[in-house]
């Protein structure tokens, strides 16, 4: 339960000072649900506005803030002309400009011959000075004047500076002093505020220190975000690693069969990730091991080997796919193998009902299937295994910790294997994993050739289209993606339907479409189409970004190269250069380019490297961004920038280790600070964790 100290934070922000229901729902968009979710808004940048003593006095350009007399109304005579308001001091005049307001607003709140302050930016018209839409404007005896710095933060459509402004001052006033969870030495070291003080300075700045990533302020808040998560993390580890593992370690006898049957013998890279596993499977702790490769790096065989091993051991094993295509396409490819070695497989995913369903559960229950293969229908309750005794998770990140968990809890002393296509660089594994071990397949398989890309602007789009026929004669497949932008995912379908129509009448009936609002069924039809060559072309939105496996397909065509991120550019790369033709990627980009986009294609031209793709993108975008942060389910922080506070990730790790190993149960001196810190940033399910134990 969370402590009552914190309630306060979790109220909604509909409690907050000017948030009523409507602009409470922007406020929830932009920000989050809670109140604390406002406090981890933070400013971008501040204005500082100048206190001028007179009009001749204020310098163009500037923000200012000063004192004038009202003189007059000057209403516009033509329609869509300003309104404007003279003003007068001792050293001369200046004018209010407004446009689209009622005049009889604002002949009452600047009546003539009132002295009023005024707060805007100062510009200079035929050297006359003027205020075009002051952010502030007030009688001068009553109101007082705008705080001379003002946090400036990111908005959304309809929520303005001034409602939100006020609704974080709420937020922060709401605050409560919490004890401190810090190690107070490492704060003096660092010279860091109390965690109040921090976030004070942040939303009520006095200077640029204040907001700086590398202040003392957001350097502070940055390490509690980062502690949380590396704590939630290490607790979580540790109680896996507490419940007893069992050693696993197979004869080989079915290995030997597979190995046998695969037309190819496994890279160097390949062998020791299995060394590393194989290793780590006979071991009497559970197996916590991430498994890293690049796309077409081979980590299925990987996965089944070591699952045969448990097989070897008269055990079961499950491989978990976040998608259905990727589900049967998985069963598709190991099912031979299994067969040729006597090893039973089956699938479940949620399309399974029914009798069906209850034959397969069955099955399970009573051990005659050795591997299942499946989607995240296999966490449910009733999926029951005889012995599970390995977990392969493929693409975790679209997964999270606690269906890791879930699953482990289904077998008794359960190793887990993570396998992630997407490259991340280390500080990210750190984030998403903690301490994992880690095995890199960072060679890929021999005969793979380059994949030639070329970044060509979109209005060659005919040129690209002209070129598919010849391509195609020769019995080459076509990926054509469109991309799925978030805020319009029916305009993007539209974009992507129609891509298909205009495919259809230049090359044929020979060109699908699949894209996510499609059934599943319909879906792995369209895919196994393609697959089998009966379809040339494939015009897709983001669906087929993960793992789906088509030799044939040489070309990729990525539509608005531009809206997409460099990881996932390089996932979608992916999917060509897998068979022994000569492959190529079209990245079709509409001008102009932005700096960072620009930087992005050109990375993609440079090199096929998905770590140093990875480091890249940390570099561009932040880390909240790689890998789209949303769909991955990659923690996602308020506060800290790990582009920028990569060092205090390590240490917050260190910490976090620390802290387990002395007291890891939370029961210590220090325990109830660091339970508050983890309800704080919403780390509930390691506690949930810690209790159930
Ligand atoms: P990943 O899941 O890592 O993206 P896959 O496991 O799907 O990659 O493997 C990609 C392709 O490479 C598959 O067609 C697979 O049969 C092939 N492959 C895997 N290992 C090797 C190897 N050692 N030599 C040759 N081909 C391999
Ligand atoms: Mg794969």
């Amino acid at each position: 339960m969370r402590p009552a100290i914190l309630y306060p934070l979790f109220a909604p922000v509909t409690t907050l000072p000017g948030l009523g229901p409507r602009l409470g729902k922007l406020a929830e968009r932009l920000a989050g649900p809670h109140v604390v979710d406002l406090l981890w808004h933070r400013p971008t940048g501040l204005i500082d506005r100048l206190s001028v003593p007179s009009i001749e006095a204020a310098p163009e350009g500037r923000i200012v803030t000063l004192t004038v007399r009202v003189d007059g109304h000057a209403p516009p005579v033509i329609a869509n002309r300003p309104y404007r308001v003279r003003c007068t001091d001792h050293t001369g005049l200046m004018e209010l400009v407004f446009f689209h307001v009622k005049g009889d607003w604002l002949t009452k709140r600047l009546p003539v011959g009132q002295k009023v302050v005024v707060s805007g930016k100062a510009e200079r018209f035929n050297g006359q000075l003027q205020i075009v839409h002051p952010d502030y404007f007030g009688p001068a005896e009553e109101a007082p004047p705008p705080t001379q710095v003002e946090p400036v933060y990111p908005l959304t459509g309809g929520l303005n500076p001034k409602p939100l402004r006020t609704a974080i001052q709420g937020a922060l006033s709401k605050a409560p002093d919490l004890p401190e969870w810090q190690d107070s030495a490492w704060l003096r070291m660092r010279g860091w505020p109390a965690w109040k003080a921090a976030l004070t300075s942040l939303h009520q700045p006095a200077d640029e220190a204040d907001i700086n990533p590398l202040g003392p302020a957001r350097a502070r808040l940055a390490f509690d975000e980062l502690l949380a998560n590396q704590l939630a993390l290490a607790l979580v580890r540790w109680h896996q690693r507490r419940v007893a593992g069992r050693p696993v370690q197979g004869d080989g006898r079915l290995r030997a069969k597979v190995s046998a049957a695969l037309p190819y013998t496994l890279t160097g890279a390949q062998a020791r990730a299995l060394d590393d596993i194989h290793a780590d499977m006979a071991q009497p702790v559970r197996m916590l091991r991430l498994l890293q490769g690049d796309v077409g790096s081979g980590k299925t065989i990987v996965a089944l080997l070591a699952m045969l091993n448990a097989v070897e051991a008269g055990c079961q094993a499950a491989l978990m796919a976040p998608t259905e295509i990727l589900a049967r396409q998985h069963a598709e490819t190991l099912e031979p193998l299994c067969r040729a070695a006597g090893v039973t497989l089956a699938i479940l995913t949620g399309r399974d009902k029914g009798k069906a369903r209850q034959a397969v559960l069955d099955r399970l229950a009573a051990g005659g299937i050795d591997i299942l293969v499946g989607t995240h229908a296999v966490f449910q309750e009733d999926v029951a295994f005889k012995d599970l005794a390995l977990a392969v998770i493929d693409e975790q990140h679209k997964f999270g910790v606690h269906q890791r968990l879930q699953l482990a809890a289904k077998g008794r002393g359960v190793d887990t294997l993570v396998m992630t296509a997407t490259p991340i660089p280390r500080t990210l594994t750190l984030t998403a994993y903690g301490d994992m071990d880690v095995s890199r397949l960072d060679e890929k398989p021999p005969g793979r050739k380059p994949v030639k890309t070329s970044v060509i602007p979109l209005d060659r789009l005919e040129e690209v289209v002209e070129g598919l026929p010849r391509a195609i004669s020769q019995g080459q497949r076509v990926y054509w993606v469109c991309p799925l932008v978030e805020e319009s995912e029916q305009t993007d379908l539209a974009a992507a339907t129609l891509r298909h129509a205009t495919l259809r009448e230049r090359l044929g009936d020979r060109v699908g479409l699949v894209h996510g609002k499609m059934k599943g069924t319909d879906k792995d039809a369209v895919m196994a189409r393609f697959a089998s060559g009966e379809l040339d072309v494939l015009v897709a939105t983001t669906v087929i970004e993960v793992g789906v496996n088509v030799p044939e397909a040489t070309i990729m065509v990525i539509e608005h190269a531009e809206r997409f991120g460099l990881a996932q550019l390089h996932q979608l790369r992916g999917r060509v250069g897998r068979g022994a033709a000569e492959s190529r990627c079209l990245l079709l980009y509409a001008a102009p380019l932005g700096e960072v986009a620009r930087e992005r294609l050109a990375t993609m031209k440079d090199t096929e490297d998905g770590f140093l793709i990875a480091e890249k993108d940390l570099q561009l975008r932040g880390a909240g961004e790689v890998l789209g942060t949303k769909q991955s389910g990659l923690p996602e922080f308020r506060l800290a920038d790990l582009a920028v506070h990569g060092e205090l990730l390590a240490a917050a790790r260190d910490d976090a280790r620390l802290i387990v190993e002395r007291d890891p149960e939370l029961t210590g001196p220090r325990a109830g600070s660091l339970r508050i810190l983890l309800y704080l940033f919403e780390r509930d399910a390691a506690i949930k964790y810690l209790r159930s134990g």
